[in-house]
């Protein structure tokens, strides 16, 4: 078998097209595979009909490379003029629609992104950008949704945005909960992002969910409060931005009482942010000398920290009911207490009250943390010419 022959097979390419040379630059430590398009080539990448070429161009694709030679295919592609759909350029075996790689070396990027999970790492070990490893994870998860068609509507939803570029271009991935699948993917993360989830279902599937998870973000709560009845007792937010708004309620709880106390001439609570923003079993010597004597006292701010230090708690329960338990006690302490200023803890704490009653029945209140989306968000599917 000569090296064009050999190529023809490793790249798939099949006819109309073929290998025409290859070329080994020692030099440059390249491959360069010519590859032509013969006879019938020249087809709509729409309806498949021969067309007149319109004009051409030369293309280049990154390869696997060919021991540690960096191996390039290069193509005149023709662009061809159909009645039906205008100018299109034409399709070819070896690559996916805009794509600078083949297919084969985008399978590759996928294992390698499914094996690490880590853009950062494989655009490092395969020489690539990363916005180009993160396009062909888009590329891919869409591939993989587009070719499954809609997904069934669970009971239990999660929504959440992630980056997919290093910018500030955001996408909206809806999971099913129960089984870590992803459902949809869709751009931005606005409440119209939402609504295209919620529309692609009739009235009587969307009965179904009884429960969507998400961060405290303004557009998801929106859009599932307009399809979805009964929305709020549904809701719930994950427990990594509930920790935070808690913390963040202590904080300012210990902001106006050390104000106040200082006004005295107390200064016992003076620099100790950072100790009541750390868990207890992370501070050592000093530190935890000093918050254990503070977070068992009479200290507004104490009552507050204890009251995160429950909610805390919550996730760990088997059922609704065992978690209420805890849960209510400084709930109703919290809601009585006239001295409490910070109705956004009050709101959060009602919310996941609420939440629990609603889900007695659900075998566990779920941690829905960024870690876990990030498992299910590579959903991924190769490219239609390796798979
Ligand atoms: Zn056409």
């Amino acid at each position: 078998m000569n090296d064009r022959k050999l190529y023809e097979q490793i790249l798939g390419v099949t006819d109309p097209w073929h290998v025409e040379r290859v070329d080994l630059r020692l030099e440059q430590g390249e491959v360069l595979i010519h590859v032509k398009g013969g006879v019938g080539a020249e087809k709509c990448p729409e309806c498949g009909r021969s067309c007149p070429r319109y004009d051409s161009s030369e293309r280049r694709w990154r390869h696997l490379d060919t021991c540690q030679y960096r191996t390039i295919v290069v193509a005149t592609i023709p662009r061809i003029k159909c009645p039906e759909h205008d100018v299109r350029q034409v399709r070819v075996p070896w690559s996916e629609e805009r794509s600078r790689l083949t297919a084969l070396f985008e399978a590759l990027v996928i294992d390698w992104l499914l094996a690490t999970e880590n853009i950062s790492a494989v655009s490092k070990g395969l020489q690539l950008t990363w916005e180009e490893v993160a396009g062909i994870r888009s590329r891919a998860v869409a591939r993989g949704l587009k070719r499954r068609g809609r997904a069934d509507l669970p009971a239990s939803v999660g929504v959440d945005e992630t980056s997919i570029t290093r910018g500030h271009e955001y996408i909206t991935v809806v999971n099913a909960l129960s089984e870590s699948r992803v459902l949809d993917v869709i751009d931005h993360r606005t409440e119209q992002s939402l609504d295209a989830f919620w529309t692609q279902y009739e009235p009587s599937e969307l009965m179904k969910v009884e429960m969507v998870a998400m961060d405290m973000w303004a557009p998801y709560i929106a859009s599932t409060k307009n399809h979805l009845t009964e929305a709020e007792g549904k809701i719930v937010f994950d427990k990594f931005h509930i920790l935070k708004h808690l913390g963040e309620a202590v904080d300012k709880v210990r902001r106006s009482e050390h104000r106040d106390l200082s006004k005295a001439g107390d200064q016992i609570l003076a620099k100790t942010r950072y100790l009541w923003l750390t868990h207890p079993e992370r501070l050592e010597g000093e530190a935890r000398e000093r918050i254990d004597s503070l977070r068992w006292g009479a200290l507004r701010t104490a009552r507050a920290f204890r009251y995160k230090e429950h909610a805390s708690r919550l996730w760990g329960y088997i059922t609704g009911l065992e978690a209420m338990a805890p849960w209510r006690a400084p709930l109703q302490a919290r809601t009585d207490s006239s001295r409490c200023s910070n109705d956004q803890a009050v709101l959060v704490w009602r919310n996941q009250c609420r939440h629990v009653r609603h889900h007695q029945r659900h075998v566990r209140v779920r941690e829905f943390t960024h870690s876990a989306h990030q498992e299910t968000c590579l959903w991924l599917s190769k490219p239609a010419a390796v798979s």
